[in-house]
């Protein structure tokens, strides 16, 4: 069996396999060793033998984060490579991860991070391995991660080696160089100098960005012709619950994104038919929707989502929802960034602000807000599978939840639209994953709107915990994972672009605005920052 997943692990390495089929091999892997270890354990008592691992690695999702499905693949496939791995789950703190290694004397440590917020509490991992000594490398992986921010913000504060994971396919590559005698020393002072070039290089860029004060960039905001719309009015205000059958969902599924999961890269469909990948794809195709069957068969998820829509104004940068349609009670203040980056000419500096209506035009305009989950109970049927030794179902069914839960904000986006009036849409399954449509539902912690606090607003709005029980961390991360939330602006001309940098006279009048100190706005800005904090 061994020799077996060596075969494996090296046909991955050389990208003549792929990660369904690592993951499945992964699966045989552990059933058979399920049914041996019995007489294992009786030969080791016999003979005082045992078979030794390559090396320990203890794996976490940082504090306040429940991203699960990137991390779980990466320990699949190094338990595959006899690799002992020590999963910690999500949402953990660095006390729990340092007194782990440290009692259970790990090799390495693996961190995953899907959020922004993410990156700040890795920071304080490494800071904390360099106060208390530990010198085992640190590696770094999940979506927002990159090679250049860990080169940049993490590497410097600890000495032991912090490193980049890209994917499941670096992983072992990785994890044997930093553990090999031979290769250790070489592999470290080359990752040191590659970091250093990476931290100059950046340093570089900083400086060529020409930049706007918030002044000029308001002057430059998008223009828009007020005189000539009519907002369109929403068949209620206020907000509601929805619970969807997952069958009705299935249909506004996007498959692409799936297989990125699975590193397939490729569009659905025509991914099934690829010359390299199209076997890999189809068979993991063919697995998901016997998994989808029963899912909606068997009603394994009951999907629910809030939405609503709300008197609104455009204030400067924010946008301020009133409790009716006199709109003289505030309600709640969104509070949107703009973009302070040099444009050129005729490109404005966008806000999200710039798509609703101000007060001076007079008109009645209003804004939406949703917030959507598939993933209540989804990790107990996970927990389930990987009782019986069966990562890939586990894996499988959390990725076919998001799916469900993204394929679920889409339903509920072309519900909305409906409610706004909308109704000369003739869209199809593509043309809804391609966003043909008036309007836009940006989410907190995206571009736009790259601040995740604005979640608690969203939250508080509609109710979100209390009716369909999505709770936020003190990350902002939604849990359960498999949850989507966002505003609607319904605007024709509203779209999606990045914030990008900002400037700090722009954060110092957004922390006033949001109540925040300074400080506390740039820890939560941190990454569109365009100078480094004081502090
Ligand atoms: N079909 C995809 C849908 C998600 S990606 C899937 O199934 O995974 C597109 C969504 O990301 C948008 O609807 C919006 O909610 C968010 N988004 C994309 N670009 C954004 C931006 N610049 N700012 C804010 N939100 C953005």
């Amino acid at each position: 069996l061994m020799d077996g997943m060596n075969t494996v692990g090296d046909l991955f390495g050389a990208g003549k396999m792929f990660l369904p089929q690592v993951v499945k091999s992964a699966r045989v892997m552990k059933r058979a060793v399920a049914v041996l270890t019995p007489f294992m354990e009786a030969e080791k008592a016999a003979l005082g033998t045992a078979a030794k691992p390559n090396g320990k690695v203890l794996m976490a999702t940082v504090k306040g984060d429940v991203h699960d499905i990137g991390k779980n693949i990466v320990g699949v496939v190094l338990g595959c490579n006899n690799y002992d791995v020590l999963d910690l789950g999500v949402m953990v703190s660095t006390e729990k991860i340092l007194e782990t290694a440290r009692r259970e004397n790990v090799d390495v440590i693996g961190l995953s991070g899907l959020i922004t917020p993410s990156l700040d509490e890795m920071i304080g991992v490494a800071k904390e391995m360099t106060r208390q000594g530990f010198t085992i490398p640190l590696l770094i992986g999940g979506a927002t991660t990159s090679r250049v921010h860990t080169a940049v913000k993490i590497a410097q504060y600890y000495k032991g080696g912090v490193i980049h994971v890209l994917d499941a396919s670096r992983a072992v590559g990785v994890v044997s160089q930093l553990l090999s005698d031979e290769h250790r020393e070489g592999y470290l002072s080359q990752l040191l100098a590659d970091q250093e070039a990476a931290r100059e290089t950046f340093a570089g860029k900083r400086k060529d960005k020409a930049m706007r004060t918030l002044a000029d960039a308001r002057a430059n905001r998008t223009p828009m012709d007020w005189s000539g719309y009519t907002p369109p009015v929403p068949s209620f205000t206020g907000v509601r619950t929805v619970e969807p059958t997952l069958s009705e969902l299935v249909p506004y599924i996007d498959w692409s994104p799936f297989f990125i999961t699975w590193e397939l890269h490729g569009k659905y469909p025509a991914i099934l038919t690829d010359p390299v990948v199209g076997d890999a794809a189809s068979k993991l195709w063919d697995d998901a929707q016997e998994m989808l069957g029963k899912m909606v068969a068997e009603r394994w998820i009951q999907p629910r989502g809030v939405y609503g829509f709300f008197p609104a104004c455009g204030v400067g940068d924010d946008t301020v929802l009133y409790t009716d349609d006199t709109r003289e009670t505030v309600l709640h203040t969104l509070h949107h960034l703009r973009q302070q980056t040099e444009k050129r000419a005729g490109e404005p500096n966008r806000s999200l602000s710039d798509y609703v209506a101000p007060r001076a035009t007079g008109l009645a305009d209003y804004v939406g807000a949703f917030a959507c989950t598939a993933g209540a109970g989804v990790d107990e049927i996970a927990q389930k599978f990987k009782r019986e030794h069966d990562d890939y179902s586990a894996i499988l069914c959390a990725a076919l939840a998001d799916r469900f839960a993204e394929a679920f904000a889409e339903w509920l986006h072309a519900r909305a639209r409906a409610d706004w009036g909308f109704s000369d849409e003739t869209l199809s399954p593509e043309d809804l994953i391609a966003e043909r449509y008036r309007g836009i539902r940006p989410a907190p912690g995206y571009p736009a709107c790259p601040d995740h606090t604005e979640k608690r607003t969203l939250w508080d709005l509609c109710g979100v915990e209390e009716r369909i029980g999505i709770s936020l961390t003190e990350s902002c991360a939604m849990h359960p994972a498999s949850s989507v939330s966002g505003w609607y602006f319904a605007h024709p001309q509203s779209g999606y672009f990045a914030v990008g940098k900002i400037d700090p006279d722009q954060v110092a009048e957004y922390a006033e605005r949001k109540g925040m100190t300074v400080e506390e706005a740039e820890r939560w800005l941190s990454p569109a920052l365009n100078y480094e904090p004081s502090v």
